[in-house]
């Protein structure tokens, strides 16, 4: 940054970034009893629209003439909470993803810090609500609740959930009054206790000891990493179970005591993702800040000033721990560097992992992108030489990847069919489990051994529809059909979360043929159950896992051994490390591979290959089982063979002809109101506004496609327009989307809106 002019810091004048959705700074006057300079990044209290605000100073500003300026009220920090590495983070970000400079900003420190008003008290106890009375068969369930349908709907929940939960997530989820419970309680079926607001879990939780002897392989890519130059990005590329973290500890170890430097490390979520937390507690300790969601606002700051005071050096978290006021970093890690949580889905739009390399050149640190199943951003960014490539083709401790089995679904529906005793009671397995799925997982049953079983579809079926009609029931609110949930039984739209009754008769046509269809986790839940009474069986969805903990705790029982079969959706597929998992299934490898999205086949085969990686990490190997009706489809193939590089070629090759990332670079351009008509017109609208520019500036290199409605065109009584602009030259694209979300006209009506989405990881 180039010093301010000496008429700016004579005149006292300084450029204040305010939260507010305006493409502007503005500029406030010091008054005479506050030091000048003050320093750039530090937070200020100034009059906004007649209110208190907290604003960011970015620097001296030359006075403009004829304007008498609002001086600002305070300085509020001694030293710059945003210190310069961060600021020039967040300048990037705002003008890459065409955000408001003040927006960006403020997203960057904790809330406690860019409120004008005092952090109001965290609520100090909570009602949990626990099984007190265990009933581990169906028929005894039966007996207990014949006639209390809401509390067996309570006492499913609740088992689903681990066991104990908060009462009121569990009231809301059940749609039951608080008279439930106590009915619940005084029959001895559960406990209710108020306990004191839970602290931070995370500190404390034991760390797990990493192992102490790195691989020839490991040790080769460590040596790489420490030797890179500052702002060299490093692309981790290692085989599921190739003992990434130990690459990551070893680095993270040099970096704090032979450099005295500290570190930065993203996770996608931090819930899902304990066991790689505890690896980092257990070799780092207190050294390490857990910056997850379930932190309160004081509990956030205090971590964020723990880092900033340099008492611990280390940030883990999600996506925002990249903005922690760490000085002197010399290495951040982004670990499952492909995950797509780490685009933010609101202002700012960015994504973590090129922010994380932004920040890393302004710090001088290197940055190590680590994954079994690479984006093809980086991988494309490592063909041109902008990322160096480390491998480790092989498992750790001698491990080896499990083979993989396809079962062709059509042939195995078919062939049951075929087989089927017409005078046999209808086989509810049929559909659902192939055959030797079912053997696989009775074999690991009966030796003692877990299984995962993935199917990425929450709820009991997919939808509802009638068999005389056609007709499926859809959102009031979106343009999806609702899902069907048994327990308790509604129908839910996973968009807006609206919930309606089951219709007993067809809305359309009034005839008693509403059918379920498509298969969702509850109801594979319920046929495994049946098929193995004896199994102990855990799931994990949205729907379990709605308790703050409850992620953790359902992983911990895992771990401890307390469950045979984890069922869940993509959230089983992210880095679980458990050796006795010795057979992965997926149900239905399909569910993503047909949405309209370009990303599609990248997504699927990661998914797969990630959850196929969960199997065989223990000296008793493994087995997986893949489900499809799409055993060709190049997502699912190269899977099998767990073959990224085969993967990659051939989906590099469809990304070429219509162009698509990583070859240009896109933007969503949408536009959302709450009237049909105004949002299709306001959408063309803006397309030909964007047209004439591109035309009136004879911008060769950027192509326009659209506009037209979203593939989802209504979510939340908002209906969804778009169009995509491409281009190969970024900086054409930041200018042009710039431009569009600065000045693109909109009427004031309906509430339209238009957002500009940089780099998008979805299209729907
Ligand atoms: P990845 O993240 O690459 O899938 P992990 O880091 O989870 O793999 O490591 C897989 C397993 O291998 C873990 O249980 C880890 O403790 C173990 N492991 C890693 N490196 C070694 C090593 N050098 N010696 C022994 N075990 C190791
Ligand atoms: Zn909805």
């Amino acid at each position: 940054m180039s010093p301010p002019p000496a008429s700016a810091i004579a005149s006292r004048c300084i450029e204040v970034a305010l939260a507010a959705p305006l493409f502007r700074t503005f500029t406030y006057h010091v008054p005479d009893g506050i030091a000048m300079p003050v320093a750039p990044g530090t937070r200020v209290l100034v009059s906004f629209r007649n209110r208190p605000e907290i604003g960011i100073c970015l620097g001296a500003a030359v006075p403009p003439e004829g304007i008498t300026l609002k001086p600002i009220q305070a300085v509020v920090d001694d030293v710059p909470s945003l210190p310069s590495s961060l600021l020039h983070t967040g300048k990037w970000i705002a003008a890459w993803y065409a955000a408001p400079l003040g927006l960006t900003l403020r997203a960057m420190l904790p809330t406690a810090l860019t409120s004008a008003k005092a952090p109001a008290p965290a609520s100090r106890t909570q009602r949990l609500v626990r099984i007190a009375m265990d009933l581990p068969s169906l028929l005894q369930r039966e007996q207990t609740f014949a006639r209390a349908k809401q509390q067996r709907v309570v006492y499913d929940l609740l088992e689903a959930q681990g066991g104990t939960a908060p009462l009121e997530s569990l009231r809301i989820q059940a749609h039951c009054s608080a008279g439930v419970f106590t009915a619940m309680a005084k029959r001895g079926l559960v406990e209710i206790r108020d306990e004191a607001h839970q602290r931070d879990p995370f500190a404390d939780r034991a760390g797990t000891l990493p192992p102490p002897n790195p691989s020839d392989a490991q040790k080769d890519a460590v040596r790489a990493i420490l030797a890179g130059d500052p702002g060299q990005v490093f692309l981790l590329h290692g085989v599921t179970g190739s003992g990434k973290t130990l690459v990551y500890i070893e680095v993270l170890r040099a970096i704090l005591e032979q450099r005295e430097q500290t570190a930065i490390v993203l996770v996608p979520e931090i819930a899902l993702t304990s066991q790689t937390v505890d690896r980092f507690r257990g070799a780092f300790g207190n050294d390490v800040a857990v910056l997850h969601s379930g932190l309160s606002d004081g509990e956030r700051l205090d971590a964020w000033q723990s880092l900033r005071r340099g008492e611990r050096r280390i940030a883990v978290g999600a996506r925002s721990a990249l903005f922690a006021p760490l000085e002197r970093v010399g290495v951040v890690i982004v670990d499952e560097e492909h995950e797509s949580s780490y685009k933010q889905s609101e202002t700012p739009r960015y994504h973590a992992r090129e922010a994380a390399i932004v920040r890393a050149r302004a710090e001088g640190a290197v940055v190590v992108l680590g994954s079994a199943t690479p984006s093809l951003e980086t991988w494309e960014r490592a063909d041109r030489g902008q990322a160096i490539r480390l491998t480790l083709p092989d498992r750790a401790a001698g491990a080896q990847l499990p083979p993989v089995t396809v079962v062709d679904m059509r042939v195995e529906l078919k062939q049951a069919v075929k087989e089927r005793n017409p005078n046999a009671p209808f086989d509810e397995t049929l559909g659902v489990f192939s055959k030797s799925l079912l053997v696989a997982l009775e074999q690991r049953l009966v030796r003692g051994e877990q299984s995962l079983l993935l199917l990425n579809r929450r709820g009991y079926s997919s939808f509802m529809q009638c068999n005389a009609c056609g007709t499926v029931p859809v959102c009031p609110h979106c343009s999806i059909s609702l899902t069907y949930h048994r327990v308790p039984e509604i129908l839910v739209c996973h968009y807006c979360q609206h919930q309606q009754p089951v219709p007993a008769v067809c809305p359309q046509c009034a005839a008693e043929t509403m059918r379920r269809r498509g298969l969702g986790t509850q109801q594979v839940e319920r046929v495994l159950s049946e098929r193995f009474p004896e199994a102990r069986i855990a799931r994990m969805d949205v729907d379990t896992t709605s308790g703050k903990w409850a992620h953790t705790q359902i992983l911990d029982r895992v771990g401890r051994g307390e469950v045979d079969i984890l069922l869940g959706t993509q959230m089983i597929a992210k880095g679980l490390d458990f050796p006795n998992v010795t057979l992965v299934g997926v149900v239905d490898a399909d569910t993503g591979l047909n949405l309209p999205d370009f990303r599609a086949s990248e997504r699927t085969f990661q998914l797969v290959s990630q959850v196929a990686g969960r199997a065989g990490r223990g000296p008793k190997g493994g087995d997986v089982i893949i489900q499809t009706r799409m055993p060709g489809s190049h997502a699912i193939r190269h899977a099998i063979t767990h073959d990224v590089t085969g993967f990659v070629q051939e989906e590099l090759g469809a990304r070429r002809m219509p162009a698509y990332p990583p070859f240009v670079s896109i933007a969503n351009v949408m536009v959302s109101g709450l009237d049909q008509a105004a949002t299709a017109a306001t959408a063309m609208a803006a397309a030909s506004w964007v047209q004439r520019l591109v035309e009136r500036q004879g911008l060769r290199d950027l192509v326009f496609v659209g506009p037209a409605p979203c593939p989802i065109d209504r979510i939340k009584d908002r209906w969804r327009w778009h169009f995509l602009l491409k281009s190969s030259q970024p900086r054409l694209m930041t200018r042009v989307a710039r431009y569009i979300a600065e000045r693109c006209p909109v009427p004031k009506l309906h509430e339209l809106r238009l957002t500009v989405d940089r780099d998008p990881v979805s299209l729907l």
